[in-house]
């Protein structure tokens, strides 16, 4: 394991960033965080510092201002860089796709440009399970052909993995790994740190809690007639801790040169599928109270059912899902409790 390296995160001071903040620095490397704040608080990175005991280095920064990136490559020492900072919500995206163009990829084309010209090797992206679409064959391995996006959202996923391609073999210097996020959920088990959606969330964790803390008033579940076993999608849901540390499994296979190809792609989630409706009932029994639900409509673009086959990053990364769904939703349940002061 490296230690005393420092990692370059970009967009860390959001959900998944913040929690790889923490599980970096816990592994002996120094971090600096830079982020616009266009989709979180300042106060992420005060949790990390929290939780950390460390006196992390944030900075104010859009990563679509080439100058001011060019000042944080001069500034800080680092060989591996982590590029969370994007837009993430998919309807968001059908309705503004060039907002989302806009700093989705100019954003990543600019880390990556840095790179090059500050001989910084090696490169981490945050891609999506989104890439698979609606596969014919289920669990999902990397050679599982790609499928046209049904988003602007995730065709910059799908243009920013080729991007990092054709990078990674026309530039000597320059290595990269994507991580193919399934469905990131939970929230640290200090509390001090989780997913904290601006407006109506988008994802089915925090709105469950914030339907559970009574900020909504009910919680709505897309389709209940899908060919699954109780009819509702199905999906994988990776926790966040272990979400993190598969970043620092990569990141160490990167800066202790271990990497087979310049360019190489992983499948990060638990490889067990889980429907909405269990996701649902294991949240009101671990937590112990009961959600207002509605069965409503199918919503458009939504897959039956997705999930990883993670054996890629289980042998060659050597990391594995760990913690138990119960414990990730209860982590889920008091993190939103802190946030609303709820005893
Ligand atoms: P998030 O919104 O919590 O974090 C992204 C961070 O990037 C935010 O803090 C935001 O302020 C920042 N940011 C956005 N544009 C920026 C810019 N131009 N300059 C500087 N900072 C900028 O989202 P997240 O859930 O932590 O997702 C992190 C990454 O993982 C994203 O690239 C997302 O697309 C990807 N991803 C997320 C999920 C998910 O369900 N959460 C699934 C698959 C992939």
């Amino acid at each position: 394991m490296s230690s005393n390296k420092t990692v370059l995160i970009s967009g860390g001071a959001g959900y998944i960033g913040s929690h790889t903040a923490v599980e970096l620095i816990n592994a002996g490397y120094n971090v600096v965080i830079i982020d616009n704040l266009s989709n979180s608080e300042k106060e992420a990175v005060d949790g990390v510092r929290k939780i950390t005991g460390k006196d992390v280095v944030f900075e104010i920064v859009d990563t679509c201002d080439k100058t001011a990136l060019r000042q944080i490559f001069k500034s800080y020492d680092f060989d591996s860089v982590i590029h969370f900072a994007a837009y993430k919500a998919v309807g968001e995206s059908m309705a503004e796709p060039l907002m989302y163009y806009q700093n989705n990829l100019v954003s990543f084309m600019n880390i990556v440009e840095m790179m090059k010209e500050f001989n910084r090797p090696n490169i981490l992206f945050s891609s999506s399970a989104t890439v698979y679409g609606e596969a014919e064959n289920l669990p999902v391995t990397e050679q599982t052909p790609r499928q046209p996006a049904t988003s602007p959202y995730g065709n910059t996923k799908q243009i920013a993995e080729d991007i990092l391609h054709d990078c990674c073999r026309a530039y000597e210097g320059v290595h990269g790994i994507a991580l193919r996020y399934f469905n990131p959920i939970g929230a640290h088990p200090s509390a001090l740190i989780g997913e904290l959606p601006r407006g109506v969330p988008n994802n089915l964790v925090p709105f469950i809690t914030q339907t559970a803390a009574g900020i909504r008033k009910e919680l709505s579940v897309f389709g209940n007639d899908y060919d699954t076993p109780d009819g509702t999608c199905l999906r994988d849901y990776i926790d966040v801790v272990d979400l993190a540390k598969a970043h620092v499994a990569a990141v160490n296979r990167m800066t202790d040169c271990k990497m087979d190809a310049k360019y190489e792609i992983f499948n990060i989630g638990t490889g067990n599928p889980i429907s909405v409706l269990e996701l649902l009932t294991t949240f009101e029994s671990v937590n112990n109270l009961k959600l207002p639900y509605k069965i409503a409509a199918r919503r458009s673009g939504d897959v039956p059912a997705v999930w990883a086959d993670t054996s890629r990053a289980n042998e060659v990364l050597g990391w594995k899902a760990e913690r138990p769904l119960r414990e990730t939703l209860q982590a889920a349940w008091a993190w939103e409790k802190n946030v609303r002061n709820i005893k």
